[in-house]
């Protein structure tokens, strides 16, 4: 028998509990039964006569899903900030609703970018590793070294919440000089001291060039050959935006070639990446796999404002993080 609860289904078990509490306290609420993406065929089952789905990035929303679905379907409601993969167009065709977690998951991704920069450049995987494996014999002055930022520039492409945020974060390291590449002005980027550039003269200069621009059709591979081929051949490059920014086989030959010094990646395509992925026999790469914004008070907050975009749609009030 029907509850005349809202039918909510989220696409994993392993969710932070605090937005599930808030849900179940209202809805009617349905998991898919595992801690891994549901394999699609399953998901398309269970969307079948939900109100709203709670879902994360490895989950495609797209037509097809849409359509399984179901008419009565209100509101599709990200974990993540990025929504390259939920068809936009296809929900407001459709008066779907669009939740997502802007804000609350910045200065956890620019953390870890910071964390990753800085793991690439002074090497920190494969000093560990000699360290527990007897390479190091010695202090030796020209082992183990890298790039240092002091004195550096730093190229930010995509100069967004995340973007401003690592750029707050670099100039504490008393970088000499930060560029940024976007559409717009960013008013922001005067108190950071940052200075707009195109993306050709930004990958001229920058000893470090960070990705955290959205995912869209014109960033689509905007790394390929022809920008590495551009980067100074000392410079690291950081991607902790979306895998598909990058053509990954011009970057796994630029690393080969030593066009550019070394790449750090919390983001790859596919994701999981392969094992057999080159990108993680070369020694100037270093592969996350995906946790940019994995502080635990982040998801927390993330968990909530997921479920408080559903119940605010539900309820047909003001979300409190609506994708417009
Ligand atoms: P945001 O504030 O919307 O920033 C996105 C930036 O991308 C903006 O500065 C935007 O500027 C720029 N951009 C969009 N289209 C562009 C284009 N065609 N050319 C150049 N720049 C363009 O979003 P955010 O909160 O900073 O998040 C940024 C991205 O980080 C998300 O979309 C997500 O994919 C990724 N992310 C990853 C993790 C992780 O775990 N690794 C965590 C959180 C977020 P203009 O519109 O002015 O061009």
């Amino acid at each position: 028998m029907s509850s005349g609860k809202s039918k909510v289904f989220v696409t994993r078990n392993d969710m932070p509990k605090c937005g599930l509490d808030l849900l179940n306290k209202e809805c009617d609420v349905s998991y898919w039964d595992k801690p891994s993406p549901a394999p699609r065929q399953e998901l398309l089952k269970r969307v079948a006569g939900t109100n709203a789905i709670y879902c994360a990035l490895s989950d495609k929303i797209d037509r097809e899903l849409l359509d399984a679905a179901g008419p009565q379907l209100k509101v599709v409601s990200t974990i993540s900030v990025g929504y390259d993969h939920v068809d936009v167009a296809e929900c407001r065709k459709r008066g779907i609703r669009i939740g997502y977690t802007p804000d609350v998951l910045t200065d956890a991704t620019a953390e870890l970018t910071l964390a990753l920069l800085l793991c690439t450049s002074r090497r920190l995987t494969e000093a560990i590793h000699e360290a527990k494996t007897g390479g190091w014999v010695s202090w030796a002055p020209t082992w183990m070294t890298g790039p240092g930022l002091a004195g550096a520039t730093v190229g930010i492409v995509g100069f967004g919440r995340i973007g401003q945020a690592v750029g707050r974060r670099v100039k504490a390291f008393n970088t000499a000089k930060i560029l940024y590449f976007n559409r717009s002005e960013k008013a922001e980027a005067k108190e950071i001291g940052a200075e707009k550039v195109t993306f050709d003269e930004l990958l001229e200069k920058s000893d470090f060039v960070i990705c955290t621009a959205a995912l869209v059709p014109e960033t689509k591979e905007m790394f390929n050959k022809a920008a590495f081929a551009k980067m100074k051949n000392t410079a690291v490059f950081v991607n902790t935006s979306r895998g598909g920014t990058v053509d990954q086989d011009a970057l796994i030959e630029a690393l080969q070639n030593n066009v550019i010094w070394g790449a750090g990646l919390d983001v790859t395509t596919p994701e999981p990446l392969p094992l057999d992925s080159p990108l993680f026999r070369l020694k100037n790469c270093v592969v996350l796999p995906h946790i940019g914004s994995a502080a635990i008070e982040a998801r927390d907050t993330m968990s909530t404002l997921t479920a408080q975009n559903i119940l605010a749609a539900l309820n047909g009030k003001d979300m409190p993080a609506e994708l417009k």
